[in-house]
């Protein structure tokens, strides 16, 4: 199958690893892009040296394809920026922030560019920014989000009505049926972040792993909309944040509360109680830790198994 998407990236399959804070790092991003994917290391917890290291270690681990992800709204950007131009990356993908402010660089440099979004009108104003596509995130997905509450369902419509460039669709996504629909609704690839937070090859913590793979419906939640919109999953500090927010926390008290590094406490280093544990809705469909080859492979062969057998479906005239 070929595509816009798999065009533009050169890969086979049109499935793309999220970019995820100390989950997707050289070891996972050279996997996904072994197997046929897009993998992408995620930038946004990785202090600017250890972003080099990981890049070089990506380039040493594959020849094909694979992209650094940017949360724009997170410290050292400008270095972050440059050692991306130096070391030769060839995608990226920014978040959480203005396409205007890094998109023309970066394509100065012969980077192809993508943008995250979960509304139309940062759709709109990141195609005229010049990204050469679009990963429009819906509801479902984890960690940082948009405000707007809009599902994949019905984002993705939305969006592919409102750009000529191509769109990828991200939240909510974990197999191959799931990819079927985002097809139907007008997407060219999807960007799946959870169901590889739990490969053998992600950084995270096994006792995330764990607690991802345990999870059940109704066990992630959208938090702190008044600070910055995260998906999370329950334990013991999101319940806290919880309850400062039915008593009516402002900002400032919300991020009192975060205190520092709380991801890395949870993702990286396993407190599953203290920790904030950034996970899609889609956890709850996830049973078991594998190599992500496989997830790639399991994903890609059901969205074929799916397509056919709606292809066999019949319907009074
Ligand atoms: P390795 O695990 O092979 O480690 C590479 C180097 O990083 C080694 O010199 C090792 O030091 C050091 N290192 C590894 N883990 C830690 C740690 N928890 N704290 C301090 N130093 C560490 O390589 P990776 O490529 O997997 O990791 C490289 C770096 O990236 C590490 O700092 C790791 O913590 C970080 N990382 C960050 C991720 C993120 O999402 N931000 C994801 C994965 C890794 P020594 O030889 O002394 O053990
Ligand atoms: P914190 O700001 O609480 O702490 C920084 C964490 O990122 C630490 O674990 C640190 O590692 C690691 N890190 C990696 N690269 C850098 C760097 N260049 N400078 C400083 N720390 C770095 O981090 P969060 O992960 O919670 O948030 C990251 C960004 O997102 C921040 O800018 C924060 O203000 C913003 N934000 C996050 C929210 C959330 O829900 N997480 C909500 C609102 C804003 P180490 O511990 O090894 O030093």
């Amino acid at each position: 199958m070929n595509n816009r998407i798999t065009t533009l990236f050169q890969i086979k399959y049109p499935i793309i690893q999220a970019g995820m804070v100390w989950c997707s790092g050289w070891r996972l991003a050279s996997a996904v892009s072994n197997a046929g994917g897009l993998g992408i290391i995620g930038a946004g917890s990785m202090y600017p040296e250890v972003l080099r290291l990981h890049i070089q270690k990506c380039q040493a681990a594959t020849d094909l394809p694979f992209a650094v992800n940017v949360p724009l709204l997170y410290p050292n950007i400008e270095e972050i920026m440059q050692i991306i131009v130096e070391e030769g990356v060839k995608i990226v993908f920014t978040s959480a922030g203005n396409p205007a402010t890094w998109t023309g660089l970066l394509k100065e440099n012969g980077i192809t560019v993508v943008h995250v979004i979960a509304n139309t009108k940062f759709a709109t104003k990141a195609e005229a920014c010049g990204v050469d596509a679009i990963v429009a995130e819906g509801f479902e997905a984890g960690g940082h989000n948009g405000r707007e509450e809009t599902t994949t369902m019905c984002l993705i419509p939305m969006i592919a009505d409102a750009v000529q460039i191509p769109v990828i669709a991200a939240g909510g996504i974990g197999s191959g049926s799931a990819m079927l629909a985002a097809f139907a609704l007008g997407a060219e690839a999807v960007q799946i972040g959870s169901a590889f937070a739990v490969a053998e090859e992600s950084s995270a913590h096994n006792n995330f792993k764990s607690g991802i793979i345990a999870a059940n419906e109704g066990d992630t939640k959208l938090q702190m909309k008044k600070l910055v919109p995260v998906r999370l999953l329950k334990n013991t500090f999101a319940d806290a944040v919880a309850v400062a927010e039915a008593e009516g926390a402002n900002p400032e008290a919300l991020k009192q509360l975060l205190g520092r590094a709380r991801a890395k406490l949870g993702m990286f280093e396993g407190n599953m109680e203290e920790g904030e544990l950034e996970i899609g809705q889609v956890s709850a469909l996830l049973k078991e830790i594998k190599p992500a080859a496989k997830i790639l492979k399991t994903i890609w062969q059901e969205f074929l198994t799916e397509k056919e057998r709606l292809n066999r479906l019949e319907f009074p005239a």
